[in-house]
């Protein structure tokens, strides 16, 4: 019998071409389960402070998890780690697409990346066979080419592959990884770090079925699973994809509209949210490997000219930030800037964040269009936004070089008012989800381990029905009240740590995936029979060592805040008059659930009862 894992991590030396295969003992899977929770392991024992995210001795890790060997819908993920150069911190980000599984068939749980390739590589996983092989010819193509190219010399039947576009290239700070053309490691700049290390692609083929602990258990698990999730999103999630939220989220005053600046704008998000988007795009679901729900979008737009293209449609976070942020409504418009960001390689997030904060900079006088290399870009000007990207994209002088270190840098050149209007939390900007809508959003964005994020718990939730009673949230949660917030932040923090480091994929939720569900699927993956109280310790010991990982980096409570904006209530919109308040309290109380001393620094005892070495 099994349990879920190879225990095997491959190890490639870029510097020296070392290629190694490490045995990696149960215990430690059973303390940091894979994914994040082993990317933060391997980040803490190898990379110091003094390391630069730039650097050859920076390591980068592709870590699968136990999910990806009970085949249950979901279970697609895979996960990419690195110190991050958008923070300089604890930097991950989750993909989908096919790759995780067939990483993990190929017999590793994780890889390492260290050092950096003397000329442009990318490295082939067929099984056993693992080879660094020359890219020179692919550096300079856009992700989607590169993908085309080297699946074409590698010529391996159902590989799958890791790209980078040129803003890796170019060390872009918000560069993303590629996934097979249509999934995205977008958040924390890990694209540019590949482009560092001169990796321009990841490719693995497997074949192995990794054995497990009950499959006849795990059999029954996955049906009903599988079965009730198909059931419960097959009207919405599957039917429109994530831009099904787009006119509830501007409803509830949560998207971010005119960088932050208004609680709503309903004209433009009927514009570019469902039915108009399915309609206007003619948009089909798209799957990870194993998922019967297929949230994410094939989409075409044949006319006009200037906007064509055909792949992969925006998620509701590009449309949050393209578009409500940029008040940019036409929706063929940002499939093409979506469409550039993904060929580019960067995160559509802070590409919509860096566009909405400099049209705001310019209209308030804080800029120039010359600061920005001649353009005069206005609220929702289609024309001059493509023409950003692609100079974000090739970091071009002007607003691409500007911008290529992220948004704080690029506000610090410009002074106290810009950097007050920049809309980040440790470098990192703020993802398509207001804090002023739900405040427990706060604590979670001011506390998170890479900075704000939308998928590394996500307490909005709470106040919609999706509750986790197994961890004691098991009541609607009013979305504007500070007390519990810091609770409500922690418990779904504590969820999304355990997503990402099984590798599953946070919308099983919303389909009624439940803890319970997830605890009887790793024991029967695992044979562990752990409790759920075991699991949910295991969350906490993850997410302790993530903020060790950064208190290494020099993280404490100077840094876990918010932009000020977050503090001002709107005057319109579904939160008009709310704003997040005694945050400082709030935090305090937050430490105290964590165990963390009152400077944010998690204490000995704490470490210790968590039994983290
Ligand atoms: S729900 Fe969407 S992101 Fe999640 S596994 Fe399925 S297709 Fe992929």
């Amino acid at each position: 019998m099994g349990n879920g894992y190879w225990q095997i991590v491959l190890r490639v030396n870029l510097t020296t071409g070392e290629i190694s295969k490490e045995k990696v003992a149960e215990s430690i899977w059973k303390k940091y389960l894979g994914g994040s929770g082993y990317g933060a392991k391997v980040l803490y024992d190898e990379v110091g402070p003094d390391v630069a995210p730039y650097d050859a001795e920076n390591r980068l890790i592709f870590a699968a998890g136990p999910l990806q060997a009970a085949k249950q819908t979901g279970a697609a993920k895979f996960t990419v780690i690195s110190k991050s150069p958008v923070t300089g911190i604890f930097g991950e980000s989750a993909a989908g697409g096919t790759w995780g599984a067939s990483f993990k068939a190929a017999g590793y749980d994780a890889l390492i990346v260290q050092g950096k390739a003397a000329k442009p590589v990318y490295l082939q996983i067929n099984d056993d066979d693992v080879e660094i092989c020359d890219a020179s010819k692919y550096w300079g193509s856009d992700a989607y080419d590169a993908a085309d190219g080297i699946l074409g010399d590698c010529g391996l039947e159902k590989a799958s592959i890791c790209t980078i576009g040129q803003a890796g290239e170019n060390k872009v700070a918000i560069a993303c990884i590629v996934v097979d053309k249509h999934s995205f490691a977008g958040r924390c700049g890990l694209g540019a770090v590949m482009g560092a290390k001169n990796l321009k692609a990841v490719v693995a083929r497997g074949s192995k079925a990794t054995p497990v602990y009950d499959a006849e258990k795990l059999k029954g698990l996955n049906k009903d699973i599988n079965k009730s999730i198909h059931d419960n999103t097959k009207d919405w999630l599957r039917l429109h994809g994530t831009p099904f939220v787009e006119i509830g989220c501007d409803q509830a005053g949560d998207t971010p509209t005119k960088n932050w600046q208004l609680g709503g704008w309903p004209e433009g998000a009927e514009k570019l949210g469902v039915p108009a988007y399915t309609d206007t795009l003619e948009a089909k679901p798209h799957a990870c490997s194993s998922c019967v729900v297929g949230c994410h979008r094939d989409i075409t737009v044949a006319e006009p000219q200037e906007y064509a293209m055909k792949g992969p449609g925006p998620e509701y976070e590009s449309l949050g930030m393209l578009g409500n942020n940029c008040l940019m409504d036409d929706v063929k418009a940002l499939s093409k800037m979506n469409d550039l960001c993904n060929r580019y390689g960067v995160d559509s997030i802070s590409m919509g964040s860096f566009l909405g904060f400099t049209m705001d900079l310019l209209e308030k006088g804080i800029i120039k269009p010359e600061d920005i290399g001649g353009v005069d870009l206005k609220w929702g000007d289609k024309e001059n936004m493509i023409r950003l990207i692609h100079e974000l994209g090739m970091k071009k002088p002007g607003f691409g070089e500007l911008f290529a270190d992220g948004i704080v840098p690029a506000a610090k050149k410009f002074g106290p008012e810009a950097e007050e209007l920049a809309p980040h939390v440790k470098g990192l900007d703020l993802p398509a989800h207001d804090p002023r809508a739900f405040f427990a959003l706060a604590v979670n964005y001011a506390t998170g381990s890479v900075g704000p994020h939308h998928e590394r718990g996500n307490p909005q939730v709470a106040s919609g029905g999706f509750l986790l009673p197994e961890a004691g949230v098991s009541e609607e949660v009013d979305r504007f009240k500070m007390e519990d917030s810091e609770y409500v932040a922690a418990k779904y923090q504590d969820y999304g740590t355990l997503t990402q480091a099984i590798c599953h994929c946070k919308f099983m939720f919303f389909g009624g995936y439940s803890l319970t569900n997830m605890l009887e699927t790793m024991n029967a993956l695992t044979g562990w029979d752990w409790s759920m109280e075991e699991m949910l310790r295991t969350a906490e010991r993850i997410f302790t060592l993530q903020r060790m990982v950064n208190v290494k980096y020099g993280i404490d409570r100077k840094d876990d805040k918010l932009p000020a904006a977050m503090f001002k209530a709107s005057e319109d919109g579904g939160r008009a008059g709310k704003a997040p308040h005694d945050f400082e309290e709030a935090l305090d109380r937050y430490y105290d659930l964590r165990g963390w001393d009152n400077t944010g620094i998690p204490t000995h005892a704490t470490v210790s009862s968590l039994g983290i070495e």
